[in-house]
């Protein structure tokens, strides 16, 4: 860290605080001239990157997750907040998983796990895209699968 008033490059810490945003505050001290500074570190959230099934890769997108269910759930009784908070938790799962990469189909595991809980025709609908359900027999096996577990 270059001091800005002589350019030295030996500077010491003398305070850090972390702020409300979990950006990083440093109080430092220039050990030649004494000149006191501040440097902020800004922190990013380092989400990882979408693996798709053709082997594609791209950002992790909020929207998108949120689009998909959104879709599952039209006409459904199903709370914005609900589906507001679904895509909270998975992008806090998918944080906390803290790989570099991620598979669009993981991601779709853990909206199913929970949409399940929301509403079973949402379910249905969302995994018959994402679970690729192709034919009326897997989407039956599917709702099958679904009644059993009641
Ligand atoms: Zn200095």
């Amino acid at each position: 860290m270059k001091c800005p008033a002589c350019g030295s490059e030996s500077t010491h810490v003398i305070d850090t605080a972390r702020e409300l945003t979990g950006n990083i505050r440093r109080r430092r001290e220039c050990t030649s001239c004494r000149k006191r500074f501040s440097t902020l570190e800004r922190v990013v959230d380092t989400m990882p990157l979408v693996v798709k099934s053709g082997g594609r890769r791209e950002a992790f997108n909020r929207d998108k997750i949120m689009n998909g269910i959104r879709t599952a759930c039209t006409k459904r009784p199903v709370p914005a907040e609900d589906i507001d908070r679904l895509v909270d938790q998975v992008e806090a799962q998918v944080l906390a998983l803290n790989r570099s990469e991620v598979t669009a189909r993981d991601i779709g595991d853990m909206v199913l796990n929970r949409l399940r809980g929301l509403d079973e025709v949402a379910y249905i609908r969302y995994a018959s895209v994402y679970l690729h359900l192709k034919d009326l027999e897997s989407v039956k096996r599917e709702i099958e699968k679904l009644l059993a577990e009641r």
